[in-house]
């Protein structure tokens, strides 16, 4: 079953064309990524879809239904939350508060408090230093409660953005494998926007080549490690 159809979307900045009519699919369970070079347009399609950014023409369906230019509140509502690029945590506020932030559309207390465990079962660390202000995180437990906080939306489906950006190769394979067992125990579907080409084409399921505004090539991640060009380019293999 698709989760996510995107069709045609268009997306500009003034007179700048940032996306030039996109399409893309999510089917239930899936991990899809979106790669590209800088300014390829990555950041502006999961803006467009979070609602941040108003399409300019195009359909997005979550579920079958349309939520093209809809308020990101009703978004994260319907179950499609962003983590967005550079975490945004609130440094003042207890990590517990950023968590519990992640959950205010919600009325289900007790659902809320079940999912606060698991994910404090995700994130150990998170439980450990819960009453301290997040600014005091280091970069890849930012990039965690950043996570976590999005699963505290109880999200039918998950967009991250560059989860790797400034971490070590250690962290990132951390966060890579939670980012796994997140798809694979909740069965949750993920949009996952990527620079590290290498272990994005190795964690997902499909990807598609964003440049200029346009997706240039899209298919199964285990056809395109083998292609040359997606070697040369994005996996650095000559
Ligand atoms: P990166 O990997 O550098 O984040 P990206 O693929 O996410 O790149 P976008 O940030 O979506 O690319 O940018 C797509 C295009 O839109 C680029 O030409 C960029 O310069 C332009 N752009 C992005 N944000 C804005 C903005 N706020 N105002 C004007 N132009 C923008």
């Amino acid at each position: 079953m698709t989760v996510l159809d995107v069709q045609n979307l268009e997306a500009v900045y003034g007179p700048i064309k940032a996306l030039r009519g996109v399409s893309l699919q999510v089917a239930q369970g899936q991990i899809v990524t979106v790669l590209g070079p800088n300014g390829a347009g990555k950041t502006t399609l999961l803006k467009t879809l979070s609602g941040l950014l108003d399409p300019r023409r195009g359909t997005v369906l979550l579920e079958g239904q349309a939520i093209g230019g809809q308020d990101p509140v009703d978004i994260v509502r319907r179950g499609l939350v962003q983590v967005p690029e550079g975490r945004e945590v609130f440094p003042l506020l207890t990590v517990r508060q950023n968590l519990l932030m992640g959950a205010y559309t919600r009325r289900d207390r007790d659902a809320v408090a079940r999912d606060l465990e698991q994910a404090h079962a995700y994130f150990p660390i998170l439980k450990e230093r819960a009453d301290q202000p997040a600014g005091l995180l280091s970069g890849g437990q930012q990039q965690m409660l950043a996570i976590a906080r999005a699963l505290m939306a109880a999200p039918r489906m998950l967009m991250l953005d560059e989860p790797s950006l400034g971490l070590s190769p250690k962290l990132t394979q951390e966060i890579f494998a939670i980012i796994r067992r997140i798809n694979q125990e909740r069965g949750t579907p993920i949009l996952l926007v990527e620079q590290n080409a290498h272990l994005a084409l190795h964690l997902a399921d499909q990807a598609y080549i964003l440049e200029n505004g346009r997706v240039v090539l899209e298919g199964p991640c285990e056809s395109l490690r083998q292609r040359p060009d997606i070697q040369e380019f994005y996996l650095g293999v000559h």
